[in-house]
């Protein structure tokens, strides 16, 4: 069975994630939280592979609408050239560290939301962010809306980040994917983001504020504004991990942890920025 939704939908707009391994759980249930805490109307959608159980209750205990889904049906040439070690060898990350429980394959498995078609809009949000604001407006904006991919320099805004994005569940448009997605030679060099900025050529931007990217803080800090964010996503590095930028993110993470855990969250607007900024 490639896709197999626990019970109905309740809405017909969703926020869905994915989940294909424990660790990954662990940042799903506090995006949940989030979203929880952010008042929205809309469903709670986890896409996940072969999960333990234990790790995916905390994520039906937050409301979650649970699916199970299977990797995308890929030749095995593809797969290979995007196993970690082959796309770490041919288009290494110079910029930051992806986890060890990182793999790539796996984030092609996000494009399975285009089959949640019991859905009028989703919103896609990565299972390493934090909605600090409501954000349910996006499901008013058409197919396809991301954020630009800034967290060093003025060059990044060309780019899109494909950790938050709307769209429109089709079949049609599911298919027409796999398609293009898995043709002789194929090398998507930032797997689903690459794929998703070729897909949709005409993307339209959303504020950057809207996937605020971690890396920014340290980077670019006159960009920080606590008030106007509204995503807060972790790339690279985790922040349920042990890692080297861990001291310059620590506002960050402790916010993560507070999400994390079963007690009060900070009013965002009320947190110091970088080198005393708002
Ligand atoms: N993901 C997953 N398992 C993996 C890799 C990725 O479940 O092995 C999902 C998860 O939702 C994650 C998203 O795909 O947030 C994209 O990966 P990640 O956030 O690590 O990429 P980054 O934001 O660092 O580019
Ligand atoms: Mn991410």
């Amino acid at each position: 069975m490639d896709f197999l939704p626990e019970g109905p939908a309740r809405a017909d707009r969703a926020y869905v994630t994915l989940v294909t391994n424990a660790d990954y759980a662990l940042g799903a249930k506090a995006l949940l939280r989030s979203l929880v805490l952010s008042g929205t109307t809309a469903d709670l959608v986890v896409l996940h592979t072969d999960v333990a159980e234990a790790a995916l209750a905390p994520l039906r205990a937050l409301g979650a609408r649970l699916v199970r889904v299977a990797l995308l049906p890929t030749s095995q040439a593809f797969n290979e050239a995007h196993a970690r070690d082959a796309l770490h060898a041919r288009a290494a990350f110079t910029k930051g560290g992806k986890p060890p429980f990182h793999t790539p394959l796996d984030n092609f498995a996000k494009l399975r939301l285009w089959q949640l078609t019991d859905y009028r809009a989703v919103v896609f949000i990565d299972a390493d962010a934090l909605v600090l604001r409501n954000v349910d407006r996006l499901f008013d904006y058409p197919e396809f809306c991301a954020a630009p991919n800034v967290y060093e320099s003025l060059g990044d805004f060309h780019r899109m980040n494909s950790g938050v994005f709307t769209a429109r569940p089709s079949e049609a448009t599911f298919q027409a994917m796999l398609a293009r997605l898995d043709v002789p030679g194929a090398f998507w060099r930032r797997t689903d983001q690459s794929f998703l900025q070729e897909f949709f050529p005409d993307w339209h931007g959303l504020p950057v504020f809207f996937n605020m990217l971690q890396y920014v803080w340290f980077a670019m800090p006159e960009l920080w504004s606590w008030p106007q964010i509204r995503i807060l996503h972790f790339q690279y590095e985790k922040p349920w991990q042990d890692h080297d930028k861990a001291d310059r993110l620590r506002p960050l993470i402790e916010l993560w942890r507070a999400y994390a855990g079963e007690g009060p969250v900070p009013d965002p607007a009320t947190l110091a920025g970088p080198c005393g900024l708002p």
